[in-house]
């Protein structure tokens, strides 16, 4: 079955590309023509007037959640006090709620046990509603480190190889390691290490050996140059934290850049209201600082929210870019940010991330223009996953169409 999706315009996703009165033609999963309508070759398939008030995009990519926390104030309680039963359906249900949010391929950054694996599965046979997704299992960490209780305890170099083959071999997509203490762990500090380069090492080695990327959850700067040196792939929240107050190092911010490090700075849209709270306008305005020096270098973002930490809903992605557009970057650097980068940082830009025939069918329509106004992007109209309709909310939408 072949199907032509028509709308007033569409963001391509490959450098400046929007297109008017376009077209998407999807058969069998995949993209086989996006661009003018005009270039829809005579057989369209069945034509999907989506609006003409609406904007066809990639299917958006959130690069860090945690399906397994549940974005209440202390998500940390609420996963003690659970079973596995009752996490899973709590899992199923967050990754709905990326769908909802037009999200189409999420990175699971960290979940108890092996129960990412459960999920991802479901999703693939279909029992559970949600996007592509890339999991790291457990979050590598130290006994007593920071998220110890999902499980992954690794305390040397040692320890850490041997884990990272268990998650290779359970079938990670990716390895996470918090190379840094966190913010929600009790008795972790956000600012010092939990590793040392040579046991970063062992973990980057074990991924590199089979393909696959390592994460690095890095808030404290010690950590950061640890991360870089041992050959990280992404950088997770890069807050350059010391234990008072911060410190950017430039040497280190421009490895990241000359290494394609990428960034994920887990922005979650509370920025405008923190630069006004007198408790937190010094972090934010510092935060937003340190993103506009590394964003002058050159050091790539990957959008993505830490969805499900405390008060971080699954659908805070449209939020965080918000946040990053107070960095004075352009609008469609903000959507491209949040699909073709975020493909390439998670190493799926073969097969998402942009409008390009060949690629699977993750399109999203939001109505409205995120290029005129990046929150259109919560307009969620439409998405399909892989060519399969996953939401149509087209008709919430009707009144914007009879006005235009
Ligand atoms: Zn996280």
């Amino acid at each position: 079955m072949k199907t032509t999706y028509l709308a007033g315009r569409a963001i391509i996703g490959t450098g400046e590309r929007v297109v008017a009165d376009a077209a998407v033609t999807v058969e069998a999963g995949r993209i086989t023509y996006a661009g003018p309508r005009q270039g829809v070759g005579p057989e369209p398939g069945d034509l999907v007037q989506v609006g003409q008030h609406m904007t066809l995009l990639p299917g958006l990519i959130d690069s860090h959640v945690h399906l397994a926390f549940d974005a209440s104030a202390d998500p940390v309680a609420h996963l003690k006090a659970i079973g596995d039963e009752h996490l899973l359906l709590q899992m199923a249900m967050n990754a709905g709620r990326l769908i909802e949010a037009g999200i189409t391929t999420a990175r699971d950054c960290g979940g108890r046990g092996f129960l990412p694996v459960v999920i991802k599965e479901s999703i693939e046979l279909g029992t559970v509603r949600g996007p592509h997704l890339l999991i790291s299992i457990r979050p590598i960490t130290t006994t007593g480190g920071h998220c110890y209780f999902m499980g992954g305890r690794a305390d040397t170099a040692e320890e850490c190889r041997k884990i990272s083959r268990e998650h290779i071999e359970a079938g990670c997509d990716f390895l996470k390691v918090m190379a840094t203490g966190g913010m929600m762990t009790k008795g972790s500090a956000p600012w010092f290490p939990q590793y040392d380069r040579r046991e970063l090492e062992a973990i980057t080695n074990e991924g590199k050996r089979v393909g696959k990327k390592t994460s690095a959850h890095c808030h404290g700067t010690e950590g950061i140059v640890n991360a870089v040196h041992a050959g990280v792939d992404t950088i997770e929240h890069c807050s350059w934290l010391m234990p008072k107050g911060y410190l950017y190092d430039e040497d280190t911010a421009g490895l990241i850049a000359e290494k394609g490090i990428y960034v994920c700075p887990t922005t979650t849209g509370h920025m405008a209201q923190w630069l006004q709270d007198p408790a937190r306008s010094d972090m934010a305005r510092v935060r937003l600082e340190n993103l506009k020096k590394m964003l002058s270098i050159g050091v790539k973002l990957a959008a993505g929210t830490d969805a499900g930490i405390n008060n971080v809903g699954f659908d805070s992605l449209v939020g965080g870019l918000e946040d990053l557009e107070l960095t004075g970057m352009t609008r469609m650097q903000l959507v491209e940010c949040a699909t073709r980068q975020a493909a390439e940082a998670l190493d799926v830009d073969k097969r998402t991330g942009t409008l390009e025939a060949g690629k699977e069918a993750d399109v999203l329509a939001v109505a409205g223009n995120p290029l005129d106004r990046i929150g259109d992007l919560r307009n969620v109209a439409l998405v399909l996953r892989s060519g399969q309709v996953m939401l149509d909310r087209r008709h919430q939408f009707a009144t914007a169409a009879a006005a235009d």
